[in-house]
């Protein structure tokens, strides 16, 4: 018999096993492996996997119809889920419109933010400054906006080549300010590329509040928050608040703004918010934006599944689920505990260089020497090389190069919400030992 997955393709072959069954915050193999979940696949389920209320209520939405086309018919469970995502997220922001994921809920903030502009005479607004690292999708559009290397290469000749300022790694600045003063000193690199661009043509500032794959869970200094909201606000530049991964409670909060008060001028989410359910995502904005784009004519944008009723559905019991458990205070007590086991770790395995996160998006850094903070070899291939140790015990987690793709290894830990402590402290004998097999591996001495 042919291997099917001989015909399939992703970024690269595919060795892993085939995918029986999910539970909680455990996925099984076909096999009967039991893996914990420990990055909710791609920081994706949020309430764990095949939750019994949240599928009864999408079959029941699959039995009445699977697709309504949004011009043809208006749908409750698209009207509800925008209702029940306005009721969760801070004021200011009140209008929504659906996307199927991650890439297209960024592009959709940008779009929108342009014909915005257009709308008060500012046609000259174009330019999207965004920072390096990041991660904002594969779509040309939203490409444009990453910051890492290895993803841009191929394709940079296609793209305009939007503007990046350095996102606040101060985990890696030898100076003398406090972090208070760094967070500053961060924002400002944004008023400068304003200025350099020529505030006219500035048209948004997009930033993820919490980095996610390209930083590892990287969050700036509280000052840099308040900062970068008032320097957009000075020279009329919309802020876009890319919550594609740290939305939908993933930091212990409904939206990771919320952690410093800030309201963005458009929101991206996606990831969380179908939680793994139905590929979902979503913009949020303020009327004052959305209302002048509908009296212009309207948003020249939308996609064919854009509010299918079966996403949103979907999308409704996710978020109903996770108000009914209390998922989002879950996940602010549980992020507290992870942390401080992480940190922990940190006495034992020299190697680690940092961790950080918020919430249930946490992160740890590898690097070869702790007063400089330079990464390991990089032939050691260690992003690549802990997640298959990991693996092999049954945790899975999930890894990128750091420092924009170039170098260094950073490991995100960010298992489903509803987490318990006694499953966290079952994560963790795995993590140990599969760092002992690594520190072994590279023969790094390791302290019991
Ligand atoms: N923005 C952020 C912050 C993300 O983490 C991701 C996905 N990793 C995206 C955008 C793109 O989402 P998708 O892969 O669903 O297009």
């Amino acid at each position: 018999m042919t291997d099917a997955a001989s015909y399939l393709f992703y970024q690269s072959r595919n060795p892993r096993p085939f995918l029986d069954y999910g539970e909680g915050i455990y996925l099984f193999d076909e096999d009967g492996k039991r893996y914990i979940d420990g990055s909710s696949g791609a920081m994706v389920s949020n309430i764990g996997h095949s939750t019994p209320r949240v599928l009864a209520k999408i079959k029941a939405q699959m039995d009445k119809a699977t697709f309504g086309y949004r011009l043809h018919f208006r749908t409750h469970p698209s009207e509800d889920l925008a209702a029940k995502t306005v009721a969760m997220t801070p004021d200011g922001l009140d209008r929504v419109f659906f996307v199927s994921g991650g890439s297209e809920a960024v592009e959709s903030a940008v779009k929108l933010a342009r014909q915005y502009a257009l709308t008060q005479g500012q046609p000259n607004r174009h330019r999207v400054i965004s920072r390096f690292p990041s991660y904002h999708g594969c779509t040309l559009g939203a490409l444009d906006l990453t910051g890492y290397d290895p993803l841009r290469a191929p394709f940079a000749p296609m793209m305009e080549g939007m503007p990046k300022i350095d996102a606040p790694a101060t985990y890696l600045d030898r100076d003398n300010l406090t972090e208070e003063q760094r967070g500053l000193k961060y924002a400002e690199l944004l008023r400068d590329r304003i200025l350099e661009e020529g505030p006219e043509n500035v048209l948004t500032f997009v930033m993820e509040p919490v980095g996610g794959a390209s930083t590892g869970a990287l969050v700036a200094p509280d000052s840099y928050y308040g900062r970068i909201r008032e320097i957009c606000d000075e020279y009329g530049v919309l802020l876009i608040y890319d919550e594609v991964m740290t939305g939908a409670g993933r930091t212990g909060k409904f939206l990771a703004a919320e952690h410093w008060g800030i309201t963005p001028d458009i929101v991206a989410m996606s990831k969380g918010f179908g939680a793994g359910y139905a590929p979902l995502g979503a913009i949020i904005a303020g009327a004052r934006i959305v209302e002048p784009v509908l009296d212009s004519g309207g948003f020249q944008h939308g996609f064919t599944y854009a509010g299918n009723p079966l996403a949103c559905s979907a999308g409704l019991a996710v978020l109903e689920e996770m108000e009914d458990q209390g998922l989002i205070e879950n996940a602010a007590k549980m992020g507290e505990v992870l942390m401080a086991e992480l940190r922990a770790l940190m006495d034992r395995y020299p190697f680690i260089g940092d961790v950080r996160g918020k919430g249930l998006l946490t992160a740890f850094e590898f690097v070869s020497d702790l007063s400089t903070m330079e990464p390991l070899d990089p032939a050691l291939n260690a992003y690549e090389r802990l997640v298959e140790l990991a693996y092999a015990r049954g945790l899975i987690i999930y890894s990128r190069r750091t420092r924009g793709g170039t170098a260094g290894d950073h490991f995100l830990l960010a298992p489903p919400l509803i987490i318990t402590e006694a499953q966290i402290g079952e994560m963790m004998v795995i993590l140990r030992d599969a760092l002992d097999a690594f520190a072994a591996e590279i023969g790094q001495p390791v302290e019991h």
